[in-house]
């Protein structure tokens, strides 16, 4: 597990300097000393995660956003058509149908949302229009696609033909078991801290491989796929989006460390909810990771195989969340 963060310390105080730059403390269920400050950190679902952290860190370390990194990371991976599972070259639904979801969200609340959203690869920066150009929140469906393409985004094919190859080894069966952690889902979730100290989050997914047409799932609702709070830290989630919408899972991961927990601890208390909640969950997947506003970071899922990318000072890792099985 990833105990290595180093401490990151003031360095503002009038030529004092760093104090003890490589004290190492432990992320995870541990309070960091209150003269801790932040520094750039990214952290992403999945192992599709590294290339979102990379772009996003390079933005982070130049002083830009987190609103900026967190969007242009993700938008890496939905331009990728060898992930299936976000943006381009995405699973489609059962009618042969690439959908797409995604929201936005900063820490001071302002928050954007796609859903539903057809043609266009990246929903992310549409989500980011919607926040910033609109009054809403969410748009979903053909009213999504209208205002991307009066945005100026581009209609596109995003069936690629090794999914639309896979769609029709699905047809064959046409057996609708969402099972995950395995090929058909993987959103991407990416969060990060700033050198401003901001937070900012962004999800972004095809779904559920062939899942009914007009399904959505958690990731582009504010709550359930993404909560981010510069008073307390940020949350997102990947897996079953129904068992996450049940739970409003981010937004109580959010809660759990605004109540003291750290942010493992907060990810495992949500996922035990959701074993709560389902009465057989051998075949439910799902993951959170959480980032607080300190810069201590955290993951869990219930199964085994979730993995978590952590872009830090000039280093990328990949992780395997803690699980409960
Ligand atoms: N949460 C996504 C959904 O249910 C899929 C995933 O993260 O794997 O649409």
């Amino acid at each position: 597990m990833p105990q290595k963060r180093r401490a990151f310390l003031k360095t503002t105080t009038l030529g004092l300097g760093a104090l003890s730059a490589g004290t190492a403390y432990s992320c995870q269920g541990q309070n960091p000393p209150t003269n801790l400050v932040t520094k750039p950190i990214i952290i992403s679902t999945w192992d599709h995660g590294m290339a979102a952290n990379k772009v996003g860190l390079d933005i982070l370390k130049n002083n830009g956003t987190a609103l900026d990194a967190v969007e242009k990371g993700v938008i890496i991976v939905e331009n990728d058509p060898k992930v299936q599972t976000v943006g381009l070259g995405g699973f489609p639904d059962r009618e042969g149908v690439v959908t797409l979801d995604a929201c936005i969200m900063k820490g001071d609340g302002q928050c954007g949302s796609v859903a539903f959203l057809r043609d266009i690869k990246n929903p992310i920066a549409v989500a980011r229009k919607v926040m910033e150009e609109t009054p809403h929140i969410m748009i979903v469906g053909a009213g999504a696609k209208q205002f991307a393409l009066e945005m100026g985004f581009k209609e596109e094919n995003l069936l690629t033909e090794p999914s639309r190859k896979k769609y029709e080894e699905w047809l064959k069966t046409g057996i609708y078991k969402p099972k995950i952690n395995i090929e058909n889902h993987d959103t991407i979730s990416t969060l990060a801290l700033d050198t401003h100290g901001h937070l900012a989050g962004a999800c972004t997914t095809s779904g559920a491989a062939w899942k009914m047409h007009g399904r959505v799932g958690d990731s582009p609702l504010i709550a359930a796929g993404l909560f981010v709070d510069d008073e307390v830290g940020a949350a997102a989630a990947t897996g079953l989006g129904e068992a996450v919408i049940r739970t409003a899972g981010s937004a109580m991961v959010v809660e759990a460390m605004r109540h003291g927990q750290s942010p493992e601890e907060a990810c495992r208390s949500v996922c035990l909810r959701i074993k709560a909640k389902h009465k057989d969950i051998s075949d439910l997947q799902v993951g959170f990771i959480a980032l607080r506003k300190d810069g201590a970071y955290g993951a869990y899922s219930l199964q085994p195989g979730f993995t978590y990318a952590l872009g830090l000072d000039d280093t990328h890792e990949l992780y395997p969340a803690t699980s409960m099985f």
